[in-house]
């Protein structure tokens, strides 16, 4: 996997080999492959603080939130309500998951995907909406 530097400035964009801290062309400051694996740390980070954390929460909840009508359930909403709650926290498990895959990616290459970052990116618009009627289908 070769190692290339890109250039930050957005009407340059010159890519270079190697890990270079200044554009050749425009004497921006580059993008170098250290930079993308301490991103890459960083995404790791995040995805797996998301996975953890909604995991956990989905494992405390999903009994309740499966069988809302059941004697103990803390859940006071409908079946309906149940369902989007759990959607909306799988897709944010997926988000989670998809920002490691990024992060490993990045670490492990020292380079940018472009399509891993569309889809997470991709992800975290489907999130969003889905966050956004989630909410509005709580009465929020
Ligand atoms: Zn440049």
């Amino acid at each position: 996997m070769p190692q290339t530097s890109q250039c930050l400035s957005f009407s340059c964009r010159e890519i270079v080999d190697g890990s270079v801290e200044k554009c050749p062309k425009c004497g921006t400051k580059m993008r170098t492959p250290k930079m993308v694996r301490r991103l890459g740390w960083f995404l790791l980070l995040v995805g797996l603080f998301l996975v953890a954390l909604m995991g956990t929460i989905t494992w405390n909840m999903a009994p309740s939130l499966l069988r809302p009508y059941a004697p103990g359930s803390n859940f006071t909403g409908t079946a309906e309500q149940a369902h989007m709650i759990l959607r909306l926290f799988a897709i944010v498990i997926i988000f989670g998951v998809g920002t490691m895959i990024n992060g490993i990616w990045q670490i492990a290459t020292g380079q940018r995907n472009r399509w891993i970052t569309i889809a997470t990116l991709g992800l975290a618009v489907v999130l969003f909406v889905v966050a956004w009627t989630t909410n509005r289908g709580l009465g929020g």
